[in-house]
């Protein structure tokens, strides 16, 4: 008989989990999606002949297993290539940083990033190791010397919503911000998926048993193993389960274990609201449009952080664009008003605000959690009581970095079952 997983959530983690499992004929592997649609925080908007995504937006050169399966399922790439920032090209605003060349500063920031990161890999990481990963960045950076980082980190790091470097822990950026980011953002190797991130997914899950309209809404685990109840009512049966929603979201439909309970304790979600807008008075001659004022430590929450052009729609009001914002706690009413006076401040009127998400983005560890050995729990507590975790929480709020975690968790998740498998490493 067949060993039975059954995964919470359709989103890129556990899509891409339920990929790599299902390479081994010995398991039998079922996603559970809420959402008539797969793909989660992946979400293209289709309008007549306009297709833009409000949610994933990029691959890197670190995006290598999700670059393979878009080639084999037959999906396109187009570069995105003009980013401005502050209306001038964006490796002039780094330049325009203290201290060494920034290949100089690059190459340090490397080399302390992994001595940090591979730090925290030990059973029992020094004390240097915890603190550096819990500071803020900003403070990080002073530490060594690198103010054209911080430059670069304003738009590889607090543009792409994941918080202020002053206020964000040195573990998530060190995290995001490798050498394949750093290189494809200055080298203009960024790109899209032609037919759209949705239909990617869409695609990747058509091999794969996802039963979308399907919430989970509860989980019982004893006795080795778990029952899941979907909302129809329906008791599906499983020897382990993975949580790929946020763990917060994942302790309401069971009784969390020690483990899960700190874990959900130390995260705080944050929220960003992506809003697709449309105004002739706007650039066209260039992709993306970063703000340094909205950027930097201290500045007001709301403001525009950046902006993408997708192109003239007339039947949507003309030239339309994404923005992006942090949300806060402002509602979208707010949010929508907060962004049309921004772009009255810039001398443009905005004619029609198209459609708006907010999302439940990046979880940020509590600092003192980091120095209390966060990382190391979430790597022990895997597999306990036949759960496994995956998605933002265990690894970093991006696709790259979700399933190469994915590719090394299918790998500890067959070598914990018994044999034959042929993935265990
Ligand atoms: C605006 C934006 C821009 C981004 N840009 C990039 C980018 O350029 N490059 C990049 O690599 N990444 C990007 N990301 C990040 C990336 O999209 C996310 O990290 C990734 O999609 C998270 O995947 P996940 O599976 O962990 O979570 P999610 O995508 O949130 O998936 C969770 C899924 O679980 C489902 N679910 C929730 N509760 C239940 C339940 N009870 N039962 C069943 N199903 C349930 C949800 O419907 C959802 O589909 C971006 C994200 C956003 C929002």
């Amino acid at each position: 008989m067949k060993i039975r997983i059954g995964i919470v959530g359709g989103g890129a983690a556990g899509l891409s989990l339920a990929r790599f499992l299902s390479e081994d004929p010995a398991l039998a592997v079922t996603v559970f999606e809420a959402s008539p649609e797969p793909g989660g925080k992946s979400h293209t908007l289709e309008r007549g002949a306009t297709r833009v995504e409000m949610g994933t937006c990029y691959t890197t050169t670190g995006h290598k297993t999700v670059l393979r399966w878009m080639r084999e399922l037959g999906i396109g790439l187009r570069p995105v290539l003009q980013i401005k920032f502050d209306g001038a090209k964006f490796e002039d605003f780094v330049k325009a940083g203290d201290g060494p060349p920034t290949s100089v500063q690059i190459l340090t920031y490397l080399i302390r990033r992994r001595a940090v990161l591979k730090a925290l890999e030990a059973e029992s990481p020094e004390p240097w190791a915890l603190e550096e990963a819990a500071m803020p960045i900003s403070a990080w950076l002073d530490k060594y010397r690198l103010p054209k980082i911080f430059r670069l980190f304003l738009r590889g790091f607090t543009n792409m919503g994941y918080g202020f470097l002053d206020t964000s822990p040195t573990l998530h950026v060190l995290r995001w911000m490798d050498w394949h980011l750093i290189w494809s953002g200055l080298r203009k190797k960024l790109q899209m998926p032609r037919q759209g991130w949705s239909e990617f997914w869409r695609r990747l899950a058509a091999d794969l048993d996802v039963r979308l309209n399907m919430p989970v809404s509860a989980i019982e685990r004893q006795d080795g193993q778990a029952v899941i109840t979907t909302a129809d009512q329906s008791r599906h049966v499983f020897d382990h389960i993975v949580c790929a929603i946020p763990i917060d979201d994942f302790n309401r439909l069971t009784t969390p274990t020690p483990d899960e309970a700190q874990v959900a304790g130390a995260i705080r979600w944050n929220s960003y609201t992506t809003t697709l807008f449309a105004t002739d008075e706007w650039f066209t001659d260039h992709h993306i449009q970063s703000f340094s004022s909205a950027l930097i430590p201290g500045a007001p929450i709301g403001r525009i952080l950046s902006a993408r052009y997708d192109g003239h729609a007339p039947d949507l009001g003309g030239h339309i664009y994404l923005s992006g914002q942090f949300s806060g706690a402002y509602n979208p009413d707010e949010m929508k008003e907060l962004l049309v006076k921004d772009m009255q401040d810039r001398g443009v009127t905005v004619t029609n605000i198209i459609y708006q998400k907010t999302w439940k983005y990046h979880a940020e560890y509590a600092p003192d959690a980091i120095r209390g050995g966060l990382v190391g729990q979430l790597r022990d507590m895997q597999g306990d009581q036949q759960t496994w975790y995956t998605g933002a929480t265990f690894s970093h709020e991006s696709i790259n970095h979700i399933v190469n975690f994915n590719e090394r968790l299918a790998r500890r998740m067959l070598q914990a079952m018994p044999p034959p498998h042929t993935l265990a490493a």
